[in-house]
């Protein structure tokens, strides 16, 4: 117990190595270990980030997935920052390289539960974060098919990614659609192929995973197979 404290409210400090702006209002952002003290968490948890050394930054932190693998030796997070960029955001998004930015965890439990059974990750805008990681770390994983549904409205965050992992994995199929009803076409599909031997993964605003986990179980995808990882706050 106190181990896990320990590592839950002990920072790991970091440092900036890239902010990338890839599209409108999305960003990918790149932190370094500052110290030989480095972060262990599992594929599709999630960090708590602060910004030391900075003023003006509201609340002064803010959950993200980690969008990446132990294996990388960095930390990767995306996001987006609306019309408007949160106070926070505002910071975070303009920090330079070197400027440092502690990261405290792992947080959650999101992630693949079983060694066999199929996956099927689904994922709606920024919702894709945690799925980076879980791709990533499948990536070697040729047992069982692998299927990543992302959605999302004419950019979708790291796809190509996904599309290294699909050339490295023929059983990892990327389907990225443009719409709602678009991912729910590639859900029907699945669902056809896979029924409930596969989880089904979901990840994004509240409301869209309340609406995709309610329209799996409309076509028979026991609760028990549905994993939620809500990014509260969109
Ligand atoms: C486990 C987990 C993982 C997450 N992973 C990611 C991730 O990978 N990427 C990511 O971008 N986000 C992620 N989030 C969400 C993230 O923590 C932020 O909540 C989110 O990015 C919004 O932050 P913001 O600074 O843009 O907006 P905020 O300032 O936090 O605002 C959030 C919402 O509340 C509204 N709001 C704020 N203040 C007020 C007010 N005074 N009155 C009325 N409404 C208000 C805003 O309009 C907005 O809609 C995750 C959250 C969790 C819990």
């Amino acid at each position: 117990m106190a181990n896990t404290l320990n590592t839950i409210f002990k920072a790991t400090p970091l440092t900036v190595a890239d902010i990338q702006n890839p599209a409108a209002d999305y960003y990918i952002i790149k932190l370094n270990y500052a110290t030989d003290r480095h972060f262990d968490w599992k594929p599709g948890t999630a960090g708590l980030f602060t910004l030391p050394h900075q003023k003006n930054t509201g609340s002064g932190f803010r959950f993200f997935s980690i969008a990446g693998v132990p294996d990388e030796h960095a930390i990767t997070i995306g996001t987006r920052t609306g019309k408007t960029a949160s106070a926070y955001k505002a910071v975070l998004t303009h920090l330079h390289k070197g400027d440092r930015v502690n990261l405290r965890g792992p947080i959650g439990s999101f992630g693949v539960k079983n060694d066999s059974a199929p996956v099927v990750m689904i994922a709606s805008g920024v919702g894709v974060t945690p799925f980076r990681a879980m791709a990533l770390d499948l990536t070697a994983d040729q047992t069982r098919p692998i299927k990543l549904i992302q959605s999302a409205h004419g950019f979708h965050l790291f796809q190509s990614d996904f599309e290294g992992v699909a050339q490295k994995n023929a059983r990892f199929e990327y389907l990225p659609v443009e719409s709602g009803k678009d991912a729910q076409t590639q859900m029907l599909a699945t669902i056809k192929e896979l029924g409930d031997s596969a989880y089904y993964y979901l990840s994004g605003s509240s409301k869209i995973v309340k609406a995709n986990k309610q329209f799996l179980k409309q076509h028979g995808v026991p609760a028990r197979q549905i994993i939620t990882d809500v990014q509260f706050g969109y």
